[in-house]
């Protein structure tokens, strides 16, 4: 049995793996939930999953919250906690082995980074986590023994083909891309796209950010630096290949030129499941996978238009010269696609501010760093984007 933290509860990924703990109650125990702050969904969490502590980001609702438990549920024990310190405390739980990260964004680094030096396994979601803190990540799993196990589904697929691979037959990383609901569209036509236009994502349900990230191509971006981490490889060796049916979820080519890939529907209960359970496999939830469904016939590969997604070479650019640009091309682009959610700027500004922020950064560039000095130069980068944008 896993004991679980899940940081970021309410969001797209904490429930679905919710679900799969509901689905599988003698497999899982929850301890602690997290979330920014949604406490009507988080109200219904506690009552359902029971768990020892819990903490809401924001400071108010946290206490709302609380009020509201000790009238309506006196006889439940369950702790309140707020801000980051709250996120810290419901990830280094000494009841839990294992701390599913779905927080989005770089919030989710610090409770990541305590809990692995409490030597919790993490099941990983939050992409933003080893981008921005990779270089640190990474040697502290290897250092604590603990397990890094890949919950966004590409990841998720390349990891498991990987399984019982020698690390030196590793060649290349193919991960696909579903190319997002502007694929094939030009600079100009991307000009005038809407918020609700970018949030149709042709083939995954997702939380906003990462929907967004998906439209502009920084999710691959993203991803492709997440890669280069858990798998221990340059972005160099990294192709990203758009195939808008998002039947292959990546691919690795080995050595002497075998390719291996991983297929499947599009649904995070499958990675979900996968991290969860290994290294063992669980029980089937989905819907068989049909090879006969039409939306598996006519599978296609091209390469993505850098030309009018400038962001995914952006990325790369920063996998290479890594240092602290991960981190602040990430937090300029967190503010910038918070501000388009919020419809402040249009769909173009986000690719212009998140370069803005980048280049200026460049020349300053160390590679002698702490988790503090990149949650500060995320701060800044973050406040950098928004003066860029005039909010
Ligand atoms: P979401 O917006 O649906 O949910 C985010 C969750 O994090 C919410 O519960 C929110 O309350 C919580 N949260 C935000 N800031 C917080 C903070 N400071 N402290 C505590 N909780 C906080 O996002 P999502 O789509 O579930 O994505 C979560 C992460 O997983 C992202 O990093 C995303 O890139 C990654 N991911 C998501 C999917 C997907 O299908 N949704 C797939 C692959 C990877
Ligand atoms: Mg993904």
């Amino acid at each position: 049995m896993r004991v679980l933290s899940v940081l970021g509860s309410t969001g797209s990924i904490g429930t679905q793996t919710l679900e799969v703990v509901r689905q599988n109650p003698s497999d899982f125990k929850v301890v602690s939930l997290t979330c920014s702050s949604n406490i009507n969904l988080l109200y219904e969490q506690i009552l359902e999953f029971k768990p020892l502590c819990v903490s809401v980001f924001d400071e108010a609702k946290a206490l709302e919250l609380e009020k509201r438990l000790k009238q309506e549920h006196p006889d439940l024990n369950v702790d309140v906690y707020h801000g980051v310190e709250g996120d810290v405390t419901c990830a280094v739980m000494p009841e839990s082995d294992t701390v599913l990260g779905a927080i989005v964004g770089v919030a989710g680094l610090k409770p990541t980074y305590e809990a692995i030096l409490r030597g919790k396994d993490i099941a990983l979601a939050n992409k933003e986590t080893l981008v921005a803190g990779g270089d640190i990540v990474m040697p502290l799993v290897k250092q604590m023994g603990v397990e890094l196990l890949p919950v966004d589904s590409e990841h998720c697929a390349i990891w498991q083909c990987l399984w019982g691979e020698k690390k030196e037959n590793l060649d290349r990383i193919l991960i696909t891309a579903s190319g997002g609901p502007f694929r094939g569209y030009s600079r100009e036509q991307l000009q005038g796209v809407t918020v609700e236009k970018a949030l149709q994502h042709p083939t995954w349900k997702m939380g906003g950010k990462i929907t967004i990230d998906s439209s502009t191509m920084m999710n691959k971006g993203l991803e492709v630096i997440e890669a280069s981490h858990l798998f221990d490889i340059d972005v160099d060796h990294i192709d990203v290949v758009v195939h808008p049916q998002s039947v292959i979820h990546s691919m690795i080519r080995l050595r002497d030129g075998s390719v291996l890939g991983q297929m499947g529907k599009p649904s995070m209960i499958l990675p979900i499941m996968v991290a969860l359970y290994y290294p063992e496999r669980g029980p089937r939830l989905l819907e068989e996978f049909d090879p006969f469904d039409p939306k598996c016939c006519n599978l296609t590969f091209s390469k993505c238009d850098t030309n009018a997604f400038g962001l995914l070479d952006l990325a790369y650019d920063a996998g290479r010269k890594k240092g602290l640009l991960p981190a602040v091309m990430n937090a300029a682009n967190e503010a910038a696609v918070g501000a388009f959610l919020d419809g402040k700027i249009s769909f173009l500004d986000i690719e212009s501010t998140v370069e803005s922020v980048y280049s200026e950064f460049e020349n300053r560039n160390v590679f002698e760093f702490s988790i503090d000095d990149i949650l500060e130069v995320s701060r800044e980068s973050y406040i950098k984007a928004k003066e860029i944008l005039g909010l």
